[in-house]
C-alpha cells in the first residue's frame, strides 16, 4: 500500500485514472462522417465536424447506447436526463474552439469496477462518472516530435478523428500503487472489449489513459496531485507512476511543495518533467450546448441495453468455476481475456477434458501468444489443431514431453499433430508386440540382472526400463514398458 523506502518516512500514493474510450460506431458523434483509422488526411470531414457556421449537430443514438453499455457494465446509475456542455479552449486540432462534452449532468455516475489482483485479492475502484464527448483532430508534426528535424518547423492537422465519439471514464482516487493502476487499466480494457463497443487499441489511440497521482503520509488528507497525460501502454503507465511517485516523495522530503500541474514522463530516460500548469474547470467556461436537445434515457431504454449486455468478466469467472471446476485464479485469467476464454471453452468442448485444456491454454498456449505478440485468433494453433494434439496424448501416442515438442513445431508451422509426429518419427511406442520383441531381446542379453529380479531385487527393474528406453530413443510408453517387463521377468 505504500511507497515506502525512498526516504525516511512512509508514504502512500493516491491514484485516480481518467480513461478515454473511442467508440466503434459507424459514424461520428454529431455528424454523418464515417469513423475510420489510417485514411488520407481530411477525407472524412464535413461542415459539422469542421465547425463551419450555420450547421447543427445531431446526437448519434448508437453512441449513446454504447456509452450506456459501458456505464451499466461499470455499475453506474444512468441519468434519466443528460445534457451536453461546451468546453471552451483554443487548440489547432479543435476547429470550433470548443469541445462538446458533458459537465455536471453526465450519462452515468457512482459505479465501480472490481479488480482482481495477482494475489487473488479484490480491489474495488469507484467510478465517479462516465460521460460522452467528441474527439479532437490530430496534429502531425512535420519534422517529427521536435518539429525541427530536416528543417521542418510546422505542424499539419488532420480532422478525420475530429468528432469521433468518446466515452470518458473517471475513477475515484481508490488506487494506491502502480501495480493496482495497471491491473485496473488492464481489466477495464478487457471489460470494454467484451462489450464490443470499442477496439480498445492503446497503440492506435482508441483507449487512452491519463493518471492523476499524489502522495501523503498515512492518515493525512489528500496531497496535491499531478497529472500524467497519455500513458498509452500498460508498462508506460506503471513506469510513469513509479517515477512520479518517487519525484513527489523526494520533493516533499526535501521540504519542497508539489505543484498541481501536468507532468510528462519520458520513457527513454525514465524521468518526469513539468509540462504546464493545469487549467481549472472554470477556465473552460463550460455552458450548456444550445444546439443539442437534452437526452432522456427512460427505463425502457436502460432495461433494453442492460438485457443486451454480454456475459461480463465477473459472471464468466463464476461460471467457469462452477461449470468446469476450475481454480478461481485460472477462471479469473480466462474471464479477463475474452479471446482466451473463448479458446478455452472451445478446447474443453473439443477434448472433453477441462483440466488438461486449462493447463495447456494458460501454459504453453499463453506463453506462445505472449512471446510472439499474436492475438489468440491469429495463432496458427487453432482449437482444432490443439485438440488433435491432446487427443494423441490421451490415446498414448505421445508423452507429455513429446507433446510440448510437437506444440512448438505446430506454433511455428501450423501443421497438425499427426503430420508433425509422422515427419519427426516422434510417436510414442504403445504397441505391445513391438515392445515385447525389444524386451525379449534385452532380457535374454542380461540373464544376470534378470535372475536378480526374480530373487526379489525390485530395483533392478529400473535398469531394464532404462535399456528399453535407450533402445527406443525414449519413445516407449513407460507405463506399458513397466507392465510388460514385470510380466516377462517373472514368467521367464
Ligand atoms: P480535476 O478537477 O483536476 O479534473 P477531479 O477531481 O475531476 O480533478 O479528478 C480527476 C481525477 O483525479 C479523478 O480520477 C480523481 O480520482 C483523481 N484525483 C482527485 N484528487 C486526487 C488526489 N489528491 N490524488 C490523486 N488523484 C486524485
Ligand atoms: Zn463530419
Ligand atoms: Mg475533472
Amino acid at each position: 500500500m505504500s511507497a515506502a523506502g525512498i526516504g525516511h518516512d512512509v508514504w502512500e500514493a493516491v491514484i485516480g485514472l481518467e480513461i478515454h474510450v473511442q467508440l466503434n460506431t459507424r459514424t461520428k458523434m454529431f455528424c454523418g462522417c464515417e469513423v475510420t483509422f489510417g485514411e488520407p488526411p481530411n477525407t472524412k470531414v464535413c461542415p459539422i465536424c469542421l465547425g463551419h457556421p450555420g450547421v447543427l449537430p445531431v446526437t448519434n443514438e448508437k453512441a449513446v447506447e454504447h456509452a450506456t453499455r459501458i456505464a451499466l457494465a461499470l455499475n453506474c446509475r444512468i441519468a434519466e436526463r443528460t445534457i451536453f456542455h461546451r468546453k471552451n479552449y483554443f487548440y489547432p486540432d479543435l476547429p470550433k474552439a470548443y469541445q462538446i462534452s458533458q459537465y455536471d449532468l453526465p450519462l452515468g455516475i457512482g459505479g465501480y469496477l472490481d479488480v482482481e489482483m495477482d494475489d487473488g485479492s479484490n480491489l474495488r475502484v469507484g467510478i465517479t462518472r462516465v460521460h460522452m464527448e467528441e474527439d479532437a483532430g490530430k496534429l502531425v508534426h512535420a519534422g517529427g516530435a521536435s518539429g525541427r528535424i530536416d528543417g521542418a518547423d510546422y505542424s499539419l492537422v488532420d480532422f478525420n478523428r475530429g468528432g469521433t465519439p468518446l466515452v470518458e471514464i473517471v475513477s475515484e482516487p481508490d488506487i494506491s500503487t502502480p501495480d493496482q493502476a495497471r491491473a485496473y487499466l488492464v481489466q477495464l480494457r478487457n471489460l470494454v472489449e467484451q462489450l464490443g463497443v470499442s477496439d480498445v487499441n492503446m497503440e492506435e489511440g482508441s483507449l487512452r489513459c491519463d493518471a492523476n497521482v499524489s502522495v501523503r503520509r498515512p492518515g493525512e488528507p489528500l496531497g496535491v496531485k499531478t497529472e500524467l497525460k497519455n500513458m498509452n501502454s500498460f508498462r508506460f503507465l506503471h513506469r510513469g507512476l513509479e517515477a512520479e511517485i518517487e519525484r513527489q516523495v523526494t520533493a516533499l522530503e526535501a521540504g519542497e511543495r508539489v505543484v498541481q500541474e501536468t507532468v510528462h514522463f519520458d520513457p527513454a530516460t525514465g524521468t518526469v518533467s513539468t509540462l504546464r500548469s493545469k487549467e481549472e474547470a472554470h477556465d473552460y467556461r463550460y455552458f450548456p450546448e444550445p444546439d443539442l436537445t437534452p437526452i432522456v434515457l427512460d427505463a425502457a431504454f436502460v432495461d433494453r441495453v442492460r438485457a443486451a449486455l454480454p456475459e461480463l468478466p465477473a459472471a464468466r469467472k463464476e461460471r467457469l468455476v462452477s461449470q468446469f471446476d476450475l481454480a478461481p485464479k485460472d477462471a479469473a485469467l480466462l474471464a479477463a481475456n475474452k479471446p482466451l476464454g473463448d479458446y478455452f471453452e472451445a478446447l474443453a468442448a473439443a477434448t472433453g477434458d477441462a483440466r488438461i485444456s486449462v493447463n495447456w491454454v494458460l501454459g504453453d498456449f499463453s506463453a506462445h501468444v505472449n512471446s510472439t505478440g499474436l492475438q489468440v485468433a491469429e495463432s496458427p494453433v487453432t482449437v482444432e489443431l490443439l485438440a488433435g494434439l491432446l487427443g494423441l496424448v490421451a490415446n498414448g501416442t505421445l508423452s507429455g514431453k513429446m507433446a510440448k515438442e510437437v506444440f512448438e513445431t505446430m506454433a511455428e508451422t501450423g501443421q497438425s499433430a499427426g503430420e508433425i509426429v509422422a515427419e519427426k518419427g516422434l510417436g510414442q511406442i504403445s504397441d505391445a508386440d513391438e515392445l515385447e520383441a525389444i524386451i525379449n531381446r534385452i532380457v535374454s542379453a542380461n540373464p544376470g540382472p534378470a535372475e536378480e529380479f526374480r530373487q526379489g531385487r525390485e530395483k533392478i527393474l529400473g535398469f531394464f526400463v532404462g535399456q528399453v528406453m535407450k533402445e527406443t530413443r525414449g519413445q516407449a510408453n513407460p507405463q506399458l514398458v513397466n507392465e510388460l517387463l514385470r510380466k516377462h521377468l517373472s514368467s521367464a
